[in-house]
């Protein structure tokens, strides 16, 4: 059975990082069908669309989707909205994972990526000197995200701690802890324990080794991943996956455009590579995934983007003949 995928570059340096983790994707002998797809800034600004229906239109005959990046406008532009963010609506794309993985660190944070205080529900009143912002958290959502999470850490290590500020958010914190006590009751298997927000970001900088899988909430889940990942070597090396119900499944490296840097030849694509690896463990190539994932955190950055790809896909070949 062959795989489709829909490889989005995107802006600035998705439109190197991308091509290079396509470039390892095609050189593995799989049964995948790849095809590229336009979105981004520069599309919007010479179509009128961020996204355009023939992108959204590959995607959903798709069974994964590899983003790189797009620009946002430093100001509001009428008509623009993220391709990302309409993607992750679009297909109800719920778990956001983040691995992090250096020496002894080999931890993933699943994070809930629809609602908290991301719900976009803020308001300002008393003439502009009191801003309010609601955070919404529902048993539904809260149900299904630590169930992924109990489904990764089966995979893993079988260690997983529920993140949350239940002891001063009593009611949306309560709600999402409760959930998650009752759901990880369903796997006996696991090992479960809880720890608040601010001790866990102290644990993970001073005992990192001891978290295999952490679950939490929408905010909380951003600010934990990016603290790993700048325990674990910065953005170059971070990958992550979108997961809903069903497919397709958005897999992107964490880092944006760089627009810094774009066109030079010098971007890390290993966290593309990463979030293609992640993709083909999605799929089912989990022999493969772990590979190329070893090998890519295992390779030194060389500076130039397809050495990078290519030195990543020789050790590869290296392992799999040994193995043949
Ligand atoms: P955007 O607005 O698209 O989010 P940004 O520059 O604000 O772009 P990032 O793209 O995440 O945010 O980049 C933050 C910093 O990290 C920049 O200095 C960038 O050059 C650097 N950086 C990001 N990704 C990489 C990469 N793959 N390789 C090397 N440096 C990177």
């Amino acid at each position: 059975m062959t795989h489709t995928i829909t490889a989005i570059p995107g802006d600035g340096i998705g439109q190197e990082v991308i091509p290079a983790a396509i470039h390892v994707l095609e050189s593995l002998n799989l049964p995948l069908s790849i095809q590229f797809a336009d979105a981004g800034f520069r599309t919007f600004e010479s179509t009128g669309d961020a996204l355009p229906a023939e992108t959204l239109r590959l995607c959903e005959a798709s069974d994964a989707v590899l983003f790189g990046a797009t620009q946002s406008p430093m100001t509001k532009v009428e008509g623009y909205s993220s391709p990302i963010l309409t993607l992750r609506r679009q297909f109800d794309l719920f778990a956001n994972l983040r691995p992090a993985v250096k020496d002894t660190i080999d931890l993933l944070i699943v994070r809930e990526n629809t609602e908290g205080l991301y719900s976009r529900r803020e308001r300002v009143e008393d003439d502009g000197q009191t801003a309010i912002a609601e955070r919404v958290i529902t048993a539904r959502a809260s149900e299904r995200i630590v169930r992924a999470a109990c489904d990764q850490a089966m995979q893993r290590r079988r260690k997983l701690t529920i993140v949350h500020k239940a002891n001063v958010l009593k009611e949306t914190c309560g709600l999402f802890r409760r959930i998650a006590l009752d759901v990880t009751a369903q796997y006996p298997e696991l090992a479960v324990d809880e720890v608040l927000v601010d001790t866990a970001a102290m644990l993970l900088v001073q005992h990192p080794a001891r978290f295999d899988v952490i679950v939490t909430t929408n905010l909380f889940g951003d600010i934990l991943s990016d603290l790993a990942a700048g325990l674990t070597g910065g953005l170059g090396i971070a990958p992550s996956a979108n997961l809903g119900a069903g497919r397709p499944a958005v897999f992107e490296p964490v880092h944006g455009s760089a627009p810094d840097i774009a066109g030079q030849g010098v971007a890390d694509p290993r966290a593309a590579i990463l979030s293609a690896a992640m993709l083909l463990q999605w799929l089912g190539y989990a022999e493969t995934a772990a590979h190329l994932t070893r090998i890519t955190y295992a390779t030194a950055h060389t500076g130039q983007t397809k050495l990078t790809a290519d030195a990543i896909l020789q050790q590869l070949q290296q392992v799999t003949n040994h193995a043949q």
